[in-house]
């Protein structure tokens, strides 16, 4: 039986997550979930998957949890803030935790869990491009099992052989092949861009998933992080990482290999279906996700990213070759361009610009540790917003 904590589990992930392990009371229970402000949600997933401990944002959060609980009879014990989201990854009750956090505030909860050994299922890659070789060396010292759950890191995982060992020139590996939707601009006029507004840049054609990510595959930020991301996963270096549009989100990625061949997994785009590959591996089970009919899909289209409808894609590329600290930076900038964004502070156009212009102005600094790097995320925060009132 596996005791999992979710964190995130309002999210979009999170409720995909618990969907998962609804189907199978046999083989999942739940130890924790967290949220950060969605605190009647959170009470109502109490009510039901009875957790050991919840998490939420606040102490005002909290006490009005304890107060919603007590009420039903249930006994869940309530924390709240960082320390606690860390304590409930490392517990020694939980043996499986999906990171589905959004953003850098996943960070220490994630790698928390790094540390203390546990089964990894990682959703919250910008935890990952933040951390990266300090992510990774948590995982190898602590002997845990690092899961994507990404649906393009959960497909490449899938074609990779069993006995991966993160490097692509030991297994004839010739490239990975990410595929991107597009998002919903990929045939927008580009010059059109710049009025777009954040009710359609959400609008994911193919996907349904939170703001900030949505926001994010609109800009293909979302590839840019997920490059950097496949990079730290599988230790492939940039040049063997390759960006390839297929706007039916059909094939969730691929791995071409020297004799010619190119694994791909193919699924419906629902992300129960990597969450139940993680959560079972190396078993299957049922993830309520329906095959894919392939003659009704008809056809799989295929084409090159267009750098210039899509900076982000170059941007991230960029930060991936300036290595140290650059990754952290830029998805800072991300994270407060996106916000200003969807609080209608900045056009679409300024999300690209404003990363460019905080990735010149914060200089690199040496990556000795996580402080280091939390302290470049918020040179990179307080930069960016400076930029915004400018
Ligand atoms: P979401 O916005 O739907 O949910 C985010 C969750 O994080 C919520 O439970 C929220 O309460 C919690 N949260 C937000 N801010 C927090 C904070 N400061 N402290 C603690 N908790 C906080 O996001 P999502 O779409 O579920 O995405 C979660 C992560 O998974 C992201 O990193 C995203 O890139 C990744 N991901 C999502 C999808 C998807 O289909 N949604 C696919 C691939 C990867
Ligand atoms: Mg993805």
């Amino acid at each position: 039986m596996q005791s999992i904590t979710i964190l995130g589990s309002t999210g979009s992930i999170g409720l995909s997550t618990l969907d998962v392990v609804a189907r199978h009371p046999d083989r999942y229970q739940v130890y924790a979930l967290t949220a950060h402000s969605k605190v009647d949600e959170l009470a109502a997933q109490c009510v039901r998957f009875r957790p050991q401990v919840a998490v939420v944002g606040s102490a005002e959060g909290a006490a009005r949890l304890t107060q919603l609980l007590r009420g039903q009879g249930v006994a869940t014990e309530v924390g709240h803030g960082e320390q606690a989201l860390c304590a409930v990854s490392a517990a020694p009750e939980c043996t499986t935790v999906m990171a589905a956090i959004v953003g850098a505030a996943g960070l220490r909860p994630t790698l928390a869990a790094a540390v203390a050994g546990k089964k990894v299922l990682l959703a919250n890659k910008e935890a990952l491009v933040i951390s990266g070789a300090l992510f990774m060396d948590a995982i190898a010292a602590s002997g845990a099992t690092l899961l994507p759950i990404d649906s393009e890191h959960n497909a490449i995982f899938q074609c990779l052989p069993l006995d991966y060992r993160r490097a692509p020139q030991h297994h004839g590996i010739r490239k990975i092949l990410l595929t991107a939707s597009g998002g919903p601009f990929l045939n927008r006029d580009v010059s059109t861009l710049g009025d777009v507004t954040p009710e359609q840049a959400v609008a994911h054609p193919n996907w349904s998933m939170g703001r900030k990510i949505s926001v994010d595959s609109a800009t293909m930020m979302n590839k840019g992080l997920e490059v950097i991301e496949a990079h730290w996963l599988f230790g492939a270096p940039p040049e063997q990482i390759e960006v390839v549009i297929h706007p039916q989100s059909v094939i969730h990625s691929m791995v071409s290999y020297a004799d010619g061949s190119v694994l791909a997994q193919l699924g419906n785009p629902d992300m129960r279906t990597p969450i139940a590959h993680a959560l079972a591996y190396p078993e299957r089970i049922d993830a309520g996700v329906d095959p894919i009919d392939l003659a009704r899909i008809g056809q799989l289209d295929f084409r090159k990213p267009d750098v210039e409808r899509f900076p982000c894609l170059r941007i991230a590329f960029e930060a991936l070759h300036a290595g140290g600290s650059a990754a952290a930076v830029m998805n800072a900038a991300n994270e407060v361009a996106v916000e200003a964004f969807l609080d209608r502070q900045v056009g679409f156009r300024r999300i690209p610009e404003l990363i460019a212009q905080v990735l010149d102005r914060v200089p690199q600094a040496p990556v000795d540790g996580l402080d280091s790097l939390l302290a470049q995320d918020q040179r990179a925060r307080r930069c960016a917003r400076e930029l915004l009132v400018a």
